[in-house]
């Protein structure tokens, strides 16, 4: 694995002494139909490195949308976010890009697999975008599958594998990079409950091997309850739940 602060400056030229995130009174609405419809007021946080989050909220209380804002996949219609001291307005579509290829990791409740690829080339995608060699990434990829318990799964076809094994495959190709943070979008969903909790257990062995943060919006209070952090998204603000 790549060493993390040289991956910050490549792709950031940030302060990795700055924490992760930091958002300033961001806020989010949709033009709908009719009306303006708000879903982020004025949300207020900070993220440390290596820290793990949980964002519980109704359906519908932007959680995902604050999520996309997180990932550079969606931009707030007020306020400002920093990834590092990095403001994220500031960057272009090439440096968000590669932001997102490099520091940021993605799980969605539906893996998004690439359904003619198997497992070790699923996981091995953000190192070819990245440009390393076939041979590399596919090496890469390959430490990342045994580290997770898959490899015995590499050369499957995805669609052949099982739900909760897809999701694995979803994680190690969203760790491939070494990113700083995990962004996962309800990654339990789709699970039962033994599977949801090996995907958590994943998740959490990640953070304490290699420091990676976590952010994950749950509907699943276990997975919530095991984050060191648990925030609430109601009526557009979010609230920190003290325990
Ligand atoms: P959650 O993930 O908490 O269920 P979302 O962030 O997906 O919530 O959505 C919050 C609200 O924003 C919902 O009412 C949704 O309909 C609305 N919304 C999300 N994306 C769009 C969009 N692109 N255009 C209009 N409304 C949207
Ligand atoms: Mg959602």
């Amino acid at each position: 694995m790549r060493d993390r602060a040289e991956n910050m400056s490549k792709a950031l030229a940030g302060d990795p002494t700055l924490p992760l995130y930091r958002l300033e009174s961001v806020g989010r609405a949709y033009d709908g139909p009719g009306e303006r419809i708000t879903v982020l007021r004025s949300i207020n946080l900070t993220v440390r490195a290596g820290e793990t989050l949980a964002v519980v909220g109704s359906s519908g209380s932007g959680k995902s949308t604050l999520l996309h804002i997180l990932g550079t996949l969606a931009e707030p219609s007020a306020g400002s976010v920093f990834f590092a001291g990095r403001n994220l307005a500031k960057m272009s579509f090439g440096q968000k890009a590669e932001l997102r290829n490099r520091e940021l990791g993605f799980v969605f409740q539906f893996h998004h697999l690439l359904p003619d690829f198997n497992a070790l080339e699923n996981a091995a995608m953000p190192a070819l975008i990245a440009g390393a060699s076939k041979a590399a990434a596919l090496r890469r990829a390959r430490e990342v599958l045994e580290r997770i318990g898959l490899l015995h799964r590499a050369n499957y076809n995805v669609t052949l594998l099982s739900g909760g094994e897809r999701q694995r495959v979803a994680i190690a190709r969203a760790v491939l990079q070494n990113p700083a943070v995990i962004l996962a979008d309800e990654p339990t969903g789709n699970l039962d409950e033994h599977t949801g909790r090996q995907v958590a257990d994943l998740l959490l062995d990640l953070n304490a091997a290699n420091g990676t943060a976590l952010v994950v919006v749950t509907h699943n209070p276990e997975l919530a309850d095991r984050m060191e952090r648990r925030l609430e998204l109601k009526s557009g603000e979010l609230y920190e739940q003290t325990r």
